[in-house]
């Protein structure tokens, strides 16, 4: 469907959860979370209604996110059910790849496309740091696994930090030459956690390009991410700058956070919640779809240099 400003809506990010298990220095504060009860959580059986709603009103792609996506018991359940939905054309998620290696295969199984793992580093003492006590190993598993179970195109999601992972650039690129991963870097983004961060660690993808001869360019923007190749490398290397090249005039996204509130911008304060209407088939199509219309033209990070959001990254999924 389209948005008032003539964009295709048609691709949703579900936050299934707000809890993680790991804890990472831009995202999450160290302690002091407050726990959602039961009945703050939207339940899978009501995030099936909202997910067949979304998908009637044109949604074909969906992600899920969180917090951590694969700490919820029963998610290859809820993958399954959307995967059922004949207009749903790929299913994804975004996770940190902790859990991920005894999961691939069932969630592969159930409907899962394709995975974006969150790696920041590629050293295991850093690693440890950035996330507050994660074993990178355990992600180096996963992405292994899904690279041999075809769960691909496997994308790597790196934030870029100056002073922190700014010295491993070269090293990711060079990863992408013998291993078909798709390397992703993002700006770091002065929301929540990562507001504390911005001053010193914020860079911008230019300070990359400028530095790398060897990086050509493949194609344009394709939903958010510049996209750059070595010549003969088996991978891709992408950058995604909400900050320094924003790209709301071709944006597709609409995210549903775990409360069973629609965010239709990440970085607006705007919500509405969808709890109320779950059991009204009707009530529900008409919210949904008023929220896709008047979803906002653009964020304003640059002026306001922070979001406008209350939200947390970890409790909107990215
Ligand atoms: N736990 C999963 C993971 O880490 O992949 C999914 C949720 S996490 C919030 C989704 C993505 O948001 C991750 O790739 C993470 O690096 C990114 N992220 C979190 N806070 C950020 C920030 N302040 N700026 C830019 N990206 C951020
Ligand atoms: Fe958890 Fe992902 Fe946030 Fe890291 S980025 S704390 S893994 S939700």
């Amino acid at each position: 469907m389209l948005d008032k400003s003539g964009r295709i809506i048609d691709y949703l990010r579900v936050s299934l959860t707000d809890r993680c298990n790991l804890r990472c220095v831009y995202c999450m504060p160290e302690e002091g979370i407050e726990k959602k009860t039961h009945n703050d959580i939207i339940r899978f059986e009501e995030l099936e209604k909202v997910i067949i709603a979304f998908a009637f009103l044109g949604i074909k792609k969906i992600r899920f996110t969180g917090g951590e996506p694969l700490i919820l018991k029963g998610i290859d359940k809820l993958i399954s059910y959307t995967s059922s939905i004949p207009t749903i054309k790929d299913i994804s998620i975004t996770t940190n790849g902790i859990l991920l290696y005894d999961m691939a295969e069932t969630l592969k199984k159930s409907g899962l496309n394709r995975v974006n793992i969150s790696l920041d580093t590629l050293t295991k003492d850093k690693y440890k740091e950035i996330t507050r006590g994660g074993d990178i190993n355990k992600v180096f598993s996963s992405i292994e696994k899904c690279l041999q179970i075809g769960l691909a195109p496997v994308k790597i999601n790196t934030v870029l930090m100056k002073g922190i992972n700014d010295d491993e650039v070269e090293d990711f690129i060079n990863l992408t030459k013998e291993i078909p991963i798709h390397v992703r870097f993002i700006e770091l983004m002065p929301l929540g956690e990562g507001v504390k961060l911005y001053e010193q660690s914020s860079m911008k993808i230019n300070e990359i390009l400028d530095n790398n001869i060897e990086l050509k360019y493949i194609k344009d923007k394709s939903n958010v991410a510049s996209v750059y190749k070595i010549d003969g490398a088996q991978g891709t290397v992408g950058f995604i700058s909400p900050m320094s090249c924003k790209f709301c005039s071709d944006c597709n996204r609409i995210r549903l956070t775990s409360t069973g509130t629609i965010k239709p911008c990440l970085h607006s304060e705007e919500e509405i919640n969808l709890k109320p209407y779950i059991n009204d088939e009707n009530m529900l199509l008409k919210v949904i779809k008023n929220a896709i219309y008047n979803k906002p033209e653009e964020h304003h990070l640059e002026t306001d240099k922070k979001s406008r959001t209350e939200r947390m990254m970890y409790q909107i999924g990215g």
